[in-house]
């Protein structure tokens, strides 16, 4: 039956450093304990001892933070699937995997058990064949080792590539080298928003527009001294001083010889795409520059 355990034993803490204490306490008594979410498929697989005392996450289940540009979702692991994707829906967004084998998401949305459950099985039905597994969704892990140590992986943002790839080591662990606690993962948009982009190319007249753009035998654009003359506003030059194409260095004087007066100018020791690469430095130079506006 895929409902949620009733196991009166369950070891339930409600908050992380209740659960790192926990951890170590069972560790230090040498108690033989096993993680869980909700429980709903735990008879799935190898019997588990009947000595071993389940630690549930299902009371450490807040959504940490949804970024929702960047297309990320940070949550705790005992967050049900269910109202994960509920949340992201209101956001017109979705984790893209199937409900787990033998949920019940409209009787019994708790049936699809937690993210943590979904990422410490590592199981995928046919959305894998479109988006990949879970497992290659995750960016970010945090979790608790067996002795009640700490530990975390990844980061919060897809160009993340440091460190160990503890999320793949996880991701189908079924429970057995650590607890987790924290998971950061790839949202996508919903087909509503798709649709959005996609209506504006079906007019008529959305071929030309998107030929115009790419043929180079077609009128060129304007030159910068024209296009700049042309500018009503204030303007914000950010550079990336290790950008390949743009050369800054070379490219910033002519810039500035046309550019308008209260033309601002910014250089970040960044390559071509200082958003990605250093979007502290870029936020802050943006929200410093609309302050003097
Ligand atoms: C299409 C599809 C089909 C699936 N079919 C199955 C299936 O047939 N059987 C199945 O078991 N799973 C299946 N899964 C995975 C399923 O998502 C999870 O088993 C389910 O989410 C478990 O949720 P739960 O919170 O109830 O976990 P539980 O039932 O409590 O635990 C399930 C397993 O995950 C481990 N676990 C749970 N939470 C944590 C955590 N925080 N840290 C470390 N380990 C943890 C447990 O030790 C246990 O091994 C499927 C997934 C998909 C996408």
């Amino acid at each position: 039956m895929n409902t949620p355990s009733q196991d009166t034993s369950l070891l339930t803490p409600t908050s992380l450093p209740d659960l790192r204490e926990l951890v170590k306490d069972l560790y230090s008594t040498e108690t033989l304990w096993h993680p869980c979410g909700l429980g709903t498929r735990l008879n799935w697989g190898p019997p588990i001892k009947s000595t071993s005392n389940p630690v549930t996450v299902q009371k450490i289940n807040r959504i940490i933070e949804h970024s929702q540009q960047d297309l990320t979702i940070t949550v705790e692991a005992g967050l049900p699937l269910a109202d994960l994707q509920a949340a992201l829906q209101e956001k017109k967004q979705w984790l893209s995997v199937d409900w787990p084998w033998g949920s019940q998401v409209i009787t019994d949305p708790k049936s699809g058990g937690t993210i943590g459950g979904l990422v410490a099985r590592g199981l995928s039905g046919s959305l894998r064949q479109q988006y990949m597994g879970i497992r290659d969704q995750l960016i970010g892990i945090g979790l608790i080792r067996s002795d009640g140590v700490s530990a975390k992986a990844g980061g919060k943002v897809v160009k993340n590539v440091a460190g160990y790839d503890l999320m793949r080591l996880l991701c189908g662990s079924w429970g057995s080298l650590a607890i987790i606690t924290e998971l950061t993962i790839r949202t996508n948009v919903d087909d509503d928003l798709v649709e959005a982009i996609r209506r504006p190319s079906l007019d008529p007249g959305a071929f030309r527009v998107f030929r115009s753009v790419f043929d180079t035998r077609g009128p060129q654009g304007k030159p910068l001294d024209e296009l700049f003359a042309d500018l009503k506003a204030p303007l914000l030059l950010l550079w990336g001083n290790r950008d390949p194409w743009m050369n800054a260095a070379g490219k910033r004087a002519s810039f500035m010889r046309h550019a308008p007066t209260a033309t601002t100018e910014v250089v970040l020791d960044a390559g071509h795409c200082p958003h990605d690469e250093v979007p502290d430095q870029v936020n802050k130079a943006l929200l410093d520059w609309l302050e003097t506006q």
